[in-house]
């Protein structure tokens, strides 16, 4: 144990941040979380919670309440626009009991805010951080209403892909974006996409649609499911501008079972746009400051681990706290996460353009190379300890 209590400033209450300051609360530290968002919006797209992230949440003693709203995933199912199989991966082909769970972000934001409440973690809504300033080996944050907050021995930084603070550490970061992201929208399964697997249809590599049942609502236990449209970003507001029934033809053409999900959809507003950023950081901390999840290495959703590889972080920078001072433990933490989040990196930046890319020669390629992956054992083994983060992940 450290037995020196620190006092922590953690900037963003996503996914890192509130895992991380449970569990830096439960060593002691003095921990405060600072949230830009007003309040906790019932809002979010759906997710693949990994056993890498099961692993965490275990941890911090959340997970079989989670789990009790969470689709069973037992496999990734990707088909080819003519409805032959492109990619099968079983997640037990690795052994054991494992699965992914199909999950809605609001479930896990209630139970990570309600263990930080537990924890007397003190979390601050409604405070913007607009500065860090180092200032006698300490670091003040000023926020948006124009206080100054300071005396902090270490800052976490979990501020998301769009971090505005990354660059206070040495060697900064740059985000090149990615130019395709998704239309997603969120709605009731009604029974038509299997709650077992994740249910992807590709045609060519400029069109994709991803279905994953996404367990069940928080509050009135409707059973959900996620849709994921790949488009290019530069057409997005051109789409927005087209009749809805347009975009929907566009789904159905490639998807027909998406005609029950599409029928809840009204309205644009409805449709939300995600783009995909590609976070590049020669190091993840600097003196008393360190990012964690997308702010320190924000990918494309391609492989599906951002979530489990934001609570990983957290979960390894507090070990790396219990057992070092705080210079060595963060120099600690860059050593134990290289491994995980470089295999991670190079794998999404690698694997994207086969998926998202106006690159559609490579969509015959793609075909024989996962015909043949898929029948060479340790490259399929390979793929589904990929799917499920266990690439670099410590038990
Ligand atoms: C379409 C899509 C699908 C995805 N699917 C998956 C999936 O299946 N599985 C998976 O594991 N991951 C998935 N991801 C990735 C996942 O959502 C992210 O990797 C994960 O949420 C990162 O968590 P985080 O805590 O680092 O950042 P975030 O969750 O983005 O949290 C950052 C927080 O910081 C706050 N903030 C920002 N700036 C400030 C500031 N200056 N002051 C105070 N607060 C601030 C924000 O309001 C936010 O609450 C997907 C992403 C997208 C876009």
């Amino acid at each position: 144990m450290n037995p020196q209590p620190l006092k922590i400033g953690i900037v963003g209450c996503g996914t890192a941040g509130p895992a991380a300051a449970i569990l830096l609360r439960r060593q002691g530290h003095d921990v405060t979380v600072f949230e830009r968002a007003a309040e906790c919006r019932a809002v979010g797209a759906g997710f693949l919670l990994q056993p890498s992230g099961m692993h965490v949440l275990r941890g911090i003693g959340i997970l079989d309440e989670v789990l009790n709203h969470a689709a069973k995933v037992e496999c990734l199912h990707v088909l080819d626009a003519d409805a032959s199989t492109l990619l099968k991966l079983n997640y037990h082909e690795l052994g054991g009991d494992l699965f992914g769970a199909g999950l809605h972000r609001p479930v896990l934001m209630h139970y990570l805010i309600r263990e930080m409440a537990a924890s007397r973690v003190d979390l601050r809504w409604g405070h913007e951080i607009t500065t860090l300033r180092r200032n006698n080996a300490k670091w003040a944050l000023g926020t948006s209403a124009g206080d100054e907050i300071d005396g902090f021995d270490l800052i976490v930084l979990a501020d998301g892909a769009r971090s505005r603070h990354r660059r206070q550490i040495r060697g900064g970061g740059v985000d090149r974006g990615y130019p395709w992201g998704a239309h997603w929208f969120i709605g009731a399964n009604r029974g038509v996409f299997p709650e077992n697997e994740l249910y992807q249809v590709v045609d060519g590599t400029r069109r994709l649609g991803g279905f994953l049942a996404t367990g069940r609502d928080l509050d009135c236990g409707e059973p959900l499911v996620s849709l994921f449209w790949s488009i290019r970003l530069a057409d997005d507001e051109a789409w927005r501008r087209r009749p809805l029934d347009d975009w929907k033809s566009e789904i159905l053409s490639l998807c027909p079972k998406a005609e029950v999900l599409l029928g809840q959809i009204h309205d644009w507003s409805q449709v939300m746009t995600a783009r995909y950023g590609d976070v590049r950081m020669r190091r993840w901390h600097d003196e008393g400051i360190v990012a964690l999840g997308d702010a320190g290495h924000a990918m494309s959703p391609q492989l599906g681990q951002g979530v489990n590889l934001a609570l990983a972080d957290a979960a390894c920078l507090a070990e790396c706290l219990a057992h070092h001072p705080p210079h060595r433990a963060l120099r600690h933490y860059q050593y134990r996460r290289r491994l995980a989040l470089g295999y991670y990196q190079f794998a999404t930046r690698w694997l994207t353009p086969w998926f998202q890319s106006d690159h559609e020669w490579l969509a015959p390629l793609r075909k024989s190379l996962f015909a043949v992956s898929m029948r060479i054992p340790p490259a399929r083994k390979l793929m589904t300890l990929s799917m499920a983060g266990m690439i670099g992940h410590r038990r």
